[in-house]
This record gives structure tokens, sequence and C-alpha cells, in this order.
């Protein structure tokens, strides 16, 4: 019996974190959860999804990465396996199937929810509107809820066992074909990704200071880099690393935003963030109404300092 499908993304031998946070939120609300997954080495990962909440993992066949196919044959599975909610993170794969697989359902896609919960037989989301103004609950009426869900706002499950590894349809080839995937900077985490992400603005002065960004995401370990759209518009950053409403939406363990005002479109894609720290010069700048910890103060003075300090502290363990 399933009560919630949740679409798995894996890679070299090992589910997204991502993904085991869906599972997770699936997990706090049923036990009857079955993850499905897709591509080369999802065998592998399968059983392992038992430790993530997963009761079954279906294993989809066929060689083909084309989204359209792929959703079709998720909702198949859907349908198959009599889920009422189908889930996956909102990452760009999740962001491109999950509303295909409800077109397949005839059901509206709830796209970047931040809750999850039970009501009556079947489920509600939360999802942010208005740039994070409002807060909307949504009890779809249709047979299937299917959601992606925003990252690091869910724990992961930590459980035991295997799951029931299934063989699940093939997947047919579709209209597109993925010849090759290249990863564009090795080793580098991506701002949705990463736990924690420093984040600089037009406080910043001139694209080469961003050095001093760089040096305290470096010295913190598993930190992402970000950028205010000024910046990006100004072409000191790459668009990948905005953060906001025209750019991604982060929500790390430690936000660091440096020479960023906090306008609404920034604050849109990090509020959710666990803990804000923000350095501006200005005591009034909106950024230090949502920030935890703020530093009023020159970025080029307390940049170096802190980033000594991060690398200290991590070198004494
Ligand atoms: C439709 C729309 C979508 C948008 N989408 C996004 C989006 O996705 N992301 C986004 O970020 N913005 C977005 N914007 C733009 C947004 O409105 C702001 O213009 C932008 O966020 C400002 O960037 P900033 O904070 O870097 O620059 P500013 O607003 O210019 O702020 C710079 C800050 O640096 C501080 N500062 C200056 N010198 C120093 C120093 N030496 N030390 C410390 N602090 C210093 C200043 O006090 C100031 O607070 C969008 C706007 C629109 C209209």
């Amino acid at each position: 019996m399933t009560r919630i499908l949740v679409f798995v993304e894996q890679s070299d031998g090992a589910a997204k974190r991502a993904s085991l946070e869906a599972l997770g939120a699936a997990r706090a609300v049923s036990e009857e959860i079955t993850a499905v997954l897709f591509g080369p080495g999802a065998g592998d990962v399968a059983a392992s999804l038992g430790n993530a909440g997963a009761e079954r993992a279906v294993v989809l066949g066929g060689s083909t990465e084309s989204p359209d196919t792929l959703a079709k044959a998720l909702a198949d599975v859907v349908r198959e396996q009599g889920a009422v909610a189908f889930l996956a993170s909102a990452t760009s794969t999740g962001r491109d199937l999950a509303p295909r697989v409800a077109a397949h359902l005839d059901v509206t896609p709830l796209s970047e929810c931040t809750g999850f919960e039970a009501d009556g037989a079947g489920y509600a989301v939360q999802r942010p509107l208005l740039a994070g103004k409002l807060i909307a609950r949504l009890a779809p009426k249709g047979p299937v809820v299917v959601a992606t869900l925003r990252r690091n706002m869910f724990a992961p499950f930590a459980g035991s066992g295997n799951a029931e590894v299934v063989d699940g349809p093939e997947v047919e080839s579709g209209r597109i074909t993925i010849t090759g995937v290249e990863a564009k900077e090795g080793g580098k985490l991506d701002v949705s990704e990463a736990p924690i992400v420093v984040s600089g603005g037009r406080g910043l002065k001139e694209s080469h200071n961003f050095s001093l960004i760089e040096e305290l995401a470096s010295a913190f370990g598993t930190a992402a880099v970000g950028a205010s759209r000024a910046v990006v518009d100004a072409g000191w950053r790459p668009h990948a690393e905005q953060v906001g409403q025209t750019g991604k939406t982060v929500s790390p363990q430690l936000y660091v935003a440096v020479g960023i005002s906090g306008a609404i479109q920034h604050l849109a894609g990090m509020k959710t963030s666990k803990v804000i720290v923000a350095i501006n010069k200005d005591a009034e700048a909106p950024i230090f109404k949502i920030a935890d910890y703020g530093v009023v103060g020159d970025a080029f003075e307390i940049l170096p300092v802190l980033t000594e300090k991060v690398r200290q502290i991590r070198a004494e363990g």
C-alpha cells in the first residue's frame, strides 16, 4: 500500500540530500511511502532508501532522460501504486517534472511548498506567496496532491532497514535526448544546496572585492557564494549565484548577507534561512529587520577579521 510516492534523484551511488528531505517530509505524516528512482545506479541506491523512510522503492527502467516520458512513467506509477500524493524536491529536475506529472494526473501542481501535513484523508501544503509576505495553506480537492518541496525545510528521516525494491515501467524514449552532462565548475557548491551561504551585494563596491566573500565561504568549508541581483546585473557575479525572487531560493542553516540592503525581492529568496547574519554599514538597512545577528560596520574591515576567526575556530576543531 502506498500513500505517498516520492521521486528520488540520485547520482554516484547516493540519493540527493534534497530528495532525502522530501522522503523525510512524507515519512513525518505516513509510513506508507514508496520512493521512485530512475537512471544509472538507481538499482544500487533503491534498497538503502529504507533508512530514509521508504517502505518500497520502484526503479524505473530505460535510459532516456526525456522529462516528457519520464513524467508519464511517474504518473503511471502513481496510479499503479494508488498513491494520494506525489512529492519531489523543488530542484530544477523536480520543478521540471512535477507539473508534467500533475498534467498527466489532471491535477494542479503545487510548487515550492514549505509545509506538508495530513488533511482528512488527503494532504495539505503550505507555500509562500507574494515574495514570502503570506503563507497559504492549500488542501487540494483532486485525487492526488502533486507538490514540490522547498529544500532545507524538512528534515531527512533517520531509520534503518532496507526498502523492498520493485521494477517499475520502462521510460520510453521521448522528444528530448540528453547527450551528456558536464559539471560547470568542479567541486563548487550550488547556492541552493549549500548548508551555508555567504552572499555579497553592491556594498562590496567592485567585482574583485568578492574575493573577500569567497574567502569567508572557503573558511567555512561547506559554504557557497551568493549574490544580490544588483551585482549580477552589474556583471560581477553569474546569475547562478543570484538569490531572490528572480534568482534562487535558499534555506541554508546559515545565511551571511554582506553589503546587501535587504530589498523585498532579495528577502523572498532567503528569509527562510535558519540563521541570518547581516553585515551592513547602515544601521537602518532593512536586512537587519530579519537578521538574527547584525553587525553594523564596514564590510572591508569586518570580513577579514571574521574570516580569520572562522579559520581559527575550524582549525581548533
Ligand atoms: C521584479 C524584480 C525582481 C528582483 N529580483 C531580485 C532578486 O532575485 N534578488 C535580488 O537580490 N534583488 C532583486 N531585485 C532587486 C532589488 O529590488 C534590489 O535592487 C537589490 O536586491 C539591491 O541589491 P543590493 O542590496 O546589493 O544593493 P543596494 O540596495 O544598493 O544595497 C547595498 C547595501 O550595501 C551597504 N553598504 C555599502 N557600503 C558598505 C560597506 N562598505 N560595508 C557594508 N555595507 C555597505 C549599503 O548600506 C546598502 O544597504 C529585483 C527587483 C525587481 C523590481
